[in-house]
């Protein structure tokens, strides 16, 4: 394909994003062209805007995306054009390193991430490497499938490390965790939902998504629980995770980048607690997070914006105002 498309660029740490015209890509023999359908918004974008994680400027954030492909490469296989697709935030990994060869290609040692490393899907139309993208489940719209990208795939992932137990503790009520607790309940587990003190709808929106418990991070549950994952990058929910979780529970930090953790008492790790943090994905993960997300009948709660607006989009999710997830539409 040839002529021009719309992006929303950040040409570096701090700047907002603007608008930029570019020439369209040309997909390399494994890539593929994709026609940006919708791409979430992630608190991950704000860190790479923000500078708070390593990023190639300027960058086109988004690792949510939503899309028809237009064009293949010459090697690419197991993909149709006109086929709908994901692409995660896992762009490209080695293949070569310790990690990769042990299946842990979350932790490459020469990763590449999508919307951070390389051009995202704040655009028409983005590249990606075929061997990093995902079928969808057709029961979601384009809307609905976008926050599944990373949102619900990473969070599956903090999901799983945080262990089997019945009662599972979510701090920070976003969008990873309104996919996370649905999932949870369907599995017959406990929710409990901890949002930002104060936050009275956001704690009944938990609720009304099948919580048995919302409160304040302030407060603590009133049963103890078998495992928590922080998706709030506040550090100084640590301490009050690992109070919360009894003996041999998990506290699991899923995001990106956090604050920092404050001095707490030994005791409060004592007893087999645990505090781990949740990196990236891998192939393996995704696969087996759609497979669940379509079974389960989950619902994503999503608010759509046009992409030029993308920076209002950012701005309502910093002010914690996004209910669910934000999804730009191109
Ligand atoms: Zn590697
Ligand atoms: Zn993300």
């Amino acid at each position: 394909m040839t002529g021009h498309y719309l992006a929303m660029q950040c040409d570096g740490p701090g700047q907002p994003l603007r608008v930029v015209h570019r020439a369209m890509p040309v997909p390399g023999p494994k890539e593929m062209l994709i026609e940006v359908a919708a791409c979430g918004v992630c608190r991950t974008d704000l860190h790479v805007i923000d500078g708070d994680i390593p990023a190639h400027y300027p960058i086109v954030p988004g690792h949510e995306i939503v899309g028809h492909i237009r064009q293949l490469g010459s090697k690419v296989e197991g993909f149709e054009l006109g086929e709908r697709i994901g692409v995660p935030w896992l762009g490209h990994t080695c293949g070569e390193c310790d990690y990769c060869r042990s299946g842990r290609e979350n932790l490459c040692d020469v990763p590449e991430f999508t919307g951070c490393t390389r051009d995202g899907g704040y655009a028409e139309f983005v590249v990606a490497d075929s061997r990093y993208c995902f079928s969808l489940p057709y029961r979601f719209s384009d809307a609905e499938a976008a926050p599944l990208l990373c949102a619900g795939l990473i969070g599956w992932r903090a999901f799983r490390l945080a262990g089997e137990g019945d009662r599972v503790g979510l701090y920070g009520f976003g969008a990873a965790a309104h996919i996370l607790a649905q999932i949870a309940v369907w599995q017959g587990r406990y929710v409990y939902a901890f949002t930002k003190p104060g936050d009275v709808a956001g704690q009944a929106f938990a609720r009304k998504l099948g919580c048995v418990w919302a409160g304040g991070s302030d407060v603590p549950p009133p049963q103890p629980l078998d495992g928590a994952i922080l998706f709030a990058p506040v550090g100084s929910l640590v301490p009050s995770a690992l109070k919360a979780v009894r003996k041999g529970g998990r506290v699991v930090c899923a995001g990106i980048h956090m604050s920092d953790i404050p001095a707490f008492h030994y005791a409060d790790l004592w007893g087999e607690r645990s505090i781990c943090s949740v990196a990236n994905l891998t192939r393996e993960d995704g696969l087996e997070f759609l497979t669940a997300a379509d079974k389960s009948g989950i619902s994503p709660s999503v608010e759509t914006m046009p992409l030029a607006q993308a920076n209002d989009a950012l701005t309502r999710l910093r002010n914690g105002l996004v209910q669910g997830a934000a999804v730009l539409m191109p």
